[in-house]
C-alpha cells in the first residue's frame, strides 16, 4: 500500500524517517502545503496554529528541494526563541536521517557561539536560527547565504512581537533576491500582512481554520475567583485533576517563580521556566517537563514560546496575558498533533470582558466553570487513588516474601475491612485537608477580590522593616551568613540594619530597616555576581500583587499536598537549579508593537528594564517595540 506521504511527493528515504517517528497519516496542514512547496516555485503563507505538524509541512518539501551534495546553505529557517530553533532543528535532524550528507545547524544566543561556527565551517545545508545570534554570525562574515533557495519565517506574528523586525530585514539582505520565502503564523495581524505584502511575490496563501481561531481540540473555561483566593484555586483544580500535566502561565518571572515556589512548598511537584534562569536552568526544567517528571510548569509567555511538549492536558492561565493574541499561543501548548486539551483562565469578576474579547478573537465560547468544593476534590482524589491501587504492577517476587506476615496482620480483617482501611489512610488526609475549604467561587460583580488584594497586601516587611527581594539564592551557594555579608558590604549598611532572611532557590527576600532602605537600593545599583547583574526590588512590586505565600487564604490549609508520588516535591529542585551564573545571553531586538493590550495601553508605557536577553524577552519590560 502507497504511504500517505509519498502520495504527496515525499521521497522514501524521507516517508521511512517519519514512519520511523509514528507519523502514519499527514495532518491538514501537511496535506494542503506539501504539494504546494515541493513545487519549490512559490512564496507562501500558512496561517497555522502551533501543534498542527507545521514543521513537517515545510520541513519536508524542504529537503526534497535541496541538493545534498552541495555542502552550503540552501535554506534558512528563522524563529523567535531558541527552545523553537532547537526543536525545529532536531524535528529536521530526525526527517533526514537516512538521507546522505545531510547537515542541519541550530543557531541560537546563549549557546557556545564556537561550536556553532564550526559545524557552519564543516559544511552544512539547512540553518535553523534565532535571528540574534544569526545576524551575530552574519556580522563575522562567517556564513555565505549566496545559495539560498528557501527561507522560512515561522511564528512570524510572534518574531515581530518580539521586535525582531529590523533584524529580519537585515538577514534577508544577505539572502539572494529570487529565494522564495515561506511564512507561518499562527495569528494574523496587520503588520504580519504587511511582510507578505512587502517581501513576497503574489504568495500562495493557506488557512487552516479560520483566521485567529484557535485549535478546535482545545476547550476553553474561566473561572471566576476573588483575587486573594486564586491560589486556593489553582490549587484545587490541580487537586480535582490528579493526572494533570500542564503548564502554568503568569504574567512576570516574579509571579512565576512565586508560584512555582509555593507549589513546590505544597508539596506539588512542579518547577519555574522564565528568562532570570540561565539556558542550562531552563534545559533542565524542560527536559523534566518532556519526561515527565514534573507535572506543573509554571511559565512566563515568552519562556513557554514554542514548546512542544505533547498530551499537555491542561494550560492554566494563572493571569490573563497583556496581548490578547498570547492567548492562543499559551493554550497551543495543550491540545496537539490530535489530542485534545483544556485551556483555563483563573479571574476576577472585573476580567469577564475580557473573556468575551477572547470569545471573539478565537470565535469560540468559553465555559464558566465552577469550582469543585472540597468534597468534590476528595471524591476525586478518592477514586483516583482506588484506580490506582486496582492497576498498580505488582512485583510479586519482592512482595511474596512478605506477604504471609501481612496476611497475619489482617487476619481478624474481612476484606471490605481491609479495603475501607488502605483507602481511608489516604481519603482522611484528603478530608482533613479540606475539611473546611471554603466555596472559593465569587460571584460575578462581586468586587471583594479588590479589596482582598489590597486588604492583605501581601509580601510586607516585619514593623519598621521594608522587605526585598534580590535574585540570588541558594542554588547560588548563598548561605544566610553569606547573603548577611553580601547585603551589608554592598548596602553599605550594619547587620543590625538586617532583619529576616529569607533564602529561596534561585531567589531570596530579606528586610532592612526603613531608614536604610534607600541607601541598599542605591549600593546595589550596579552589582554583578557571577556575571549577573544583581537585581533589589521591594517585595510586592512588579507585579506580585497576586499569588502565593501569605496570599493564600480562602481557609485552605498549607503544606503537605496528597497524592505522594505524583507530587515528589521540592527535593530534585536544588541540584537543577546549581548552574546559574551569567549565561551572556543574547538574541537581538525590542519587543515591537501592534499587538493589542486588554490595558487598553501599548507596552511602550509601561516602565521597565527594558533588559535584552536569550530571546526571552519577558513581558511586562516596556521594551522598545516595533512595528515591521
Ligand atoms: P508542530 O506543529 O510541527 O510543532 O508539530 C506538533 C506535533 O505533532 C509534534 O510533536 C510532531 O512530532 C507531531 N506531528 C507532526 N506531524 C505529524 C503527523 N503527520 N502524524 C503524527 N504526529 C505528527
Amino acid at each position: 500500500m502507497t504511504n500517505p506521504f509519498q502520495l504527496l511527493g515525499i521521497s522514501d528515504d524521507v516517508v521511512n524517517a517519519v514512519k520511523d517517528l509514528g507519523f502514519e497519516n499527514p495532518t491538514p496542514i501537511q496535506e494542503q502545503s506539501i504539494p504546494v512547496l515541493l513545487e519549490g516555485t512559490n512564496d507562501f503563507v500558512g496561517l497555522a496554529q502551533t501543534g498542527t505538524g507545521k514543521t513537517a509541512a515545510f520541513g519536508l518539501p524542504l529537503l526534497e528541494l535541496i541538493d545534498f551534495k552541495v555542502n552550503k546553505p540552501q535554506a534558512l529557517i528563522l524563529c523567535p526563541t531558541r527552545e523553537l530553533c532547537l526543536q525545529i532543528a532536531n524535528d529536521l535532524k530526525n526527517f533526514s536521517k537516512n538521507i546522505a550528507n545531510a547537515h542541519v545547524v541550530a543557531v541560537y544566543g546563549g549557546a557556545n557561539i564556537m561550536q556553532q561556527l564550526r559545524e557552519i565551517r564543516q559544511g552544512i545545508q539547512i540553518v535553523v536560527a534565532t535571528p540574534g545570534r544569526m545576524l551575530d554570525i552574519i556580522g563575522r562574515k562567517a556564513i555565505d547565504f549566496s545559495n539560498v533557495k528557501y527561507v522560512v519565517l515561522d511564528e512570524a506574528d510572534e518574531m515581530l512581537n518580539m521586535g525582531f523586525q529590523d533584524d529580519i530585514n537585515d538577514i534577508l539582505s544577505t539572502t539572494p533576491d529570487d529565494k522564495k520565502t515561506w511564512l507561518f503564523s499562527a495569528t494574523m495581524p496587520s503588520e504580519v500582512r504587511r511582510i507578505a505584502k512587502n517581501y513576497m511575490d503574489n504568495p500562495v496563501e493557506l488557512t487552516m481554520g479560520t483566521k485567529n481561531t484557535g485549535n478546535v481540540n482545545i476547550e476553553h473555561e474561566y473561572y471566576i475567583v476573588r483575587a486573594r483566593d486564586k491560589y486556593a484555586a489553582l490549587k484545587r483544580i490541580v487537586d480535582f485533576n490528579p493526572d494533570i500535566f500542564g503548564v502554568v502561565f503568569c504574567k512576570t518571572k516574579l509571579d512565576t517563580q512565586d508560584i512555582a515556589e509555593h507549589l513546590i512548598k505544597d508539596g506539588y511537584n512542579a518547577d519555574a521556566l522564565h528568562g532570570d534562569l540561565s539556558q542550562q536552568q531552563r534545559d533542565k526544567v524542560m527536559q523534566r517537563f518532556r519526561e515527565r517528571n514534573m507535572q506543573l510548569l509554571i511559565a512566563t509567555d515568552v519562556a513557554a514560546r514554542g514548546i512542544d511538549v505533547n498530551n499537555v492536558t491542561h494550560v492554566i492561565n494563572y493571569s490573563l496575558p497583556d496581548e490578547i493574541e498570547s492567548y492562543t499561543h499559551r493554550s497551543g501548548r495543550t491540545g496537539r498533533a490530535g489530542k485534545t486539551g483544556i485551556s483555563i483562565c483563573i479571574i476576577n469578576s472585573k476580567e469577564l470582558g475580557k473573556i468575551r474579547q477572547l470569545e471573539r478573537i478565537i470565535g469560540k465560547q468559553f465555559t464558566k466553570a465552577e469550582l469543585p468544593t472540597g468534597f468534590d476534590v476528595c471524591e476525586k482524589q478518592l477514586f483516583s487513588l482506588v484506580h490506582k491501587v486496582h492497576n498498580v504492577e505488582v512485583n510479586n517476587e519482592q512482595i511474596d516474601q512478605y506477604i504471609p506476615r501481612i496476611m497475619d496482620e489482617f487476619k481478624d480483617l474481612s476484606k471490605e475491612d481491609v479495603i475501607k482501611r488502605f483507602a481511608s489512610l489516604e481519603f482522611n488526609r484528603f478530608l482533613d485537608y479540606y475539611a473546611k475549604a471554603p466555596d472559593l467561587n465569587a460571584a460575578v460583580g462581586e468586587d471583594r477580590g479588590e479589596r482582598g488584594e489590597r486588604g492583605e497586601r501581601r509580601g510586607r516587611g516585619s514593623e519598621g522593616y521594608t522587605r526585598l527581594f534580590i535574585n540570588l539564592g541558594s542554588v547560588d551557594e548563598f548561605t544566610r551568613g553569606d547573603m548577611l555579608s553580601f547585603i551589608c558590604n554592598n548596602g553599605k549598611i550594619g547587620g543590625k540594619s538586617v532583619g529576616k532572611i529569607d533564602l529561596k532557590g534561585v531567589f531570596s527576600f530579606f528586610e532592612v530597616e526603613d531608614a536604610v532602605a534607600d541607601k541598599v537600593f542605591e549600593g546595589f545599583k550596579s552589582v554583578e555576581f557571577n556575571g549577573r547583574q544583581v537585581r533589589i526590588e521591594k517585595s510586592g512590586d512588579s507585579g506580585r500583587g497576586e499569588g502565593a505565600g501569605e496570599r493564600r487564604g480562602g481557609g485552605e490549609r498549607r503544606g503537605g499536598g496528597f497524592g505522594g508520588e505524583r507530587r515528589s516535591g521540592g527535593g530534585y529542585r536544588g541540584g537543577d537549579r546549581r548552574s546559574s551564573g551569567g549565561s551572556g545571553r543574547r538574541e537581538g531586538g525590542n519587543s515591537g508593537g501592534g499587538f493589542r493590550d486588554f490595558s487598553g495601553r501599548s507596552r511602550d508605557e509601561k516602565g521597565g528594564s527594558g533588559r535584552r536577553e536569550g530571546g526571552n524577552r519577558e513581558g511586562g519590560s516596556g521594551e522598545r517595540r516595533k512595528k515591521w
